[in-house]
């Protein structure tokens, strides 16, 4: 893996490195381009026919290197606002939609999956605004290979 380079130019060393507490990298919003995709795993939600309509990814937040997750859908939720709130209930709603799409042919696989993804590492960076999402502030694109064929 390269070394923290900050893409936004902001100062500051490698990332990842500080012990807890006073040392943890302060809030800020970034986008780090040296995402290490290796480190992530993804997970599929597969349709019936083996279509992936949601990604859940893990890995390592690429500015403060605390693990982090998200989950994203794969398709358009036209009916559906919240994205991080999936109760057992929406999540079957979700997949009944899913495989209703896959079989009209209105969701089929790509070769690729967008993962949004924003540090959640619940880990103390100082200086976080309180409506924001417990992590360092790193909010970054995830993209990855479908799953594997079977
Ligand atoms: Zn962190
Ligand atoms: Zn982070």
């Amino acid at each position: 893996m390269t070394a923290g380079e900050t893409p936004d130019g902001t100062p500051g060393g490698a990332p990842g490195s500080a012990p807890d507490g006073a040392g943890e990298l302060p809030w800020e919003r970034t986008t780090p381009a040296n995402v290490d995709l290796a480190a992530f795993r993804a997970q599929f939600r597969l349709t019936e026919s083996a279509v992936p309509y949601m990604v859940r990814a893990s890995g390592p937040c690429p500015r403060c290197s605390h693990a982090i997750q998200a989950t994203d859908m794969l398709m358009e939720l036209d009916m559906f606002t919240s994205r991080q709130d999936f109760s057992p209930e929406l999540l079957s709603e979700i997949e009944g939609e899913a495989n209703r799409r896959t079989r009209d042919g209105r969701l089929t696989a790509q070769r690729e999956y967008r993962c949004r993804m924003i540090c959640n590492c619940g880990r103390p960076h100082g200086g976080r605004p309180v409506n924001e999402v417990d992590g360092c502030g790193a909010a970054f694109v995830l993209v990855t290979p479908g799953p594997p064929k079977r």
